[in-house]
């Protein structure tokens, strides 16, 4: 007998054995809406029909054709296709499985490209647990504590996280931007710095998008001092956000490195990076490869993927069905103290719980979410200190289903707030 590491934890107690559209079911077929996507992966909903169709067909045609031995058709189909989605003049790509691999790649390509080893990251960012990606990644000292040294050539600006700041977003984004050029004059030179990498929205740092100014003052940063600006959208892309990907919300942002994963292939384990091609052909010879990268199935079911986002208008979807429930998720918080902001773009929003003191607070988050999925609705949490619930259905996902995910939130809220009533302590409900 063996079993799964006990490491691994898992967010809810469910066990599923299918999934369809925005819900999934266990053994029992009790079924439960799905407000969590895979961590944002499912964007066309579980086992969307044109996606299983692709990927079946697929399968029975070729399953892999190892791209560094021979080329595959929905490789080379992918890499066309893309180029009606992604910015203008990102029109070089290469593939990998995972984010992490495809931000290591981000970055050797940055490393290569301008000859500088540094990088910027802004703090409260995940950028992945692969050693490379770890060392960039500031959103918990759980992804880095125990496993250095890592590698070296990090350094850490703040993000405008506002509420975190406790200032308006305007101050956050001037605290965040002097705070970028302090670091650029104490620690790495912009002739030693290669990049700056940021998520336009924090994802596993607490849902926090980067408020307008933020994006457009690094992009003139980049500009000013020849440093590359590398966008990881491998949450907030592929038309989560309700704009394609999530720094079109700042129209004259262009990133040079575009890094995807996740929402791409709507399940399969597919990443790339979009660049120029000419600061692509800047990568060393032999720099790029892997022996899954591109797989042919994965391919089939990016390219169905594309198909169906397109044809079912689901960024507009995103844009209307987020804003909905951020409307929604708004006026019921007006009477929780508990909640101390409710933030988001698109269909990516968070709820922050805090204490009467003010301070973060972890547990009622982590019991309102264990409630939720006691009651049906799939969550998760997030944030460097577990105390923000996220909510990240699929791009499907209908006004009845965010009507019926903010009742079921709303008991979840309801029976958390009278067990604290009642002076119960913190098990989970289930
Ligand atoms: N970047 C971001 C913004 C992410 O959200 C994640 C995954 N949560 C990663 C990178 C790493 O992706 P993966 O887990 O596929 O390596």
């Amino acid at each position: 007998m063996s079993e799964l590491s006990p490491v691994l934890t898992q967010a809810t107690p469910v066990t599923v054995c299918r999934g369809e559209g925005m819900y999934l079911y266990d053994a029992a077929d009790v079924r439960y809406l799905d407000f969590t996507a895979g961590v944002g992966v499912t964007s066309t909903g579980h086992c969307h029909p044109r996606v299983v169709a692709a990927a079946q067909e697929q399968v029975a045609r070729l399953i892999h054709g190892q791209y560094t031995t021979v080329m595959h058709e929905p490789l080379l189909e992918l890499a066309d296709q893309l180029g009606s989605v992604l910015p203008s003049g990102l029109d070089s790509l290469f593939f990998s499985n995972s984010g992490s691999e495809a931000i290591e790649a981000a970055v050797r390509l940055a490393r290569h490209a301008t000859g500088k080893p540094n990088v910027v990251v802004f703090d409260g960012s995940f950028h992945g647990r692969t050693m490379g990606a770890a060392a960039l990644t500031t959103a918990s000292t759980r992804y880095r504590a125990g496993i250095g040294p890592l590698m070296p050539g990090v350094a850490v600006a703040p993000f405008p996280a506002a509420y975190r700041l406790g200032l308006s977003e305007d101050a956050a984004v001037e605290f965040a931007l002097r705070g970028l050029d302090y670091v650029l004059a104490t620690v790495t030179a912009p002739a030693e710095t290669a990049a700056l990498l940021v998520e336009p929205i924090l994802g596993e740092g607490g849902y926090v998008p980067a408020p307008p100014g933020f994006l457009a003052g690094l992009r003139e940063r980049a500009d000013h001092h020849g440093m590359l600006l590398i966008l990881d959208e491998v949450q907030t892309g592929f038309g989560r956000t309700g704009h394609f990907w999530a720094h079109q919300h700042e129209p004259v942002v262009r990133p040079d490195i575009l890094v995807t994963a996740k929402g791409l292939a709507s399940g399969f384990p597919l990443s790339a990076i979009a660049a120029p091609t000419e600061l692509m052909r800047r990568a060393w010879p032999g720099s790029q490869g892997g022996t899954y990268g591109g797989n042919a199935v994965a391919c089939a079911a990016a390219l169905a993927t594309l198909a169906v986002i397109r044809e079912e208008n689901l960024v507009e979807n995103a844009a209307t069905q987020g804003e909905r429930l951020l409307t929604a998720l708004r006026a019921g918080a007006l009477g929780e103290p508990g909640i101390g902001d409710v933030r988001g773009r698109g269909l990516m929003v968070g709820i922050e719980f805090r204490t009467p003191e003010g301070t973060p607070d972890r547990d009622t988050a982590t019991r309102v979410q264990r409630a939720a999925a006691d009651l049906g609705l799939l969550l998760l949490t997030c944030g460097p200190y577990g105390n923000v619930v996220r909510m990240m259905p699929a791009l499907v996902v209908t006004a009845e289903q965010i009507d019926a995910a903010v009742v079921l939130w709303s008991k979840a809220l309801a029976r958390v707030s009278g067990d604290v009533g009642q002076g119960k302590g913190t098990d989970s409900v289930r």
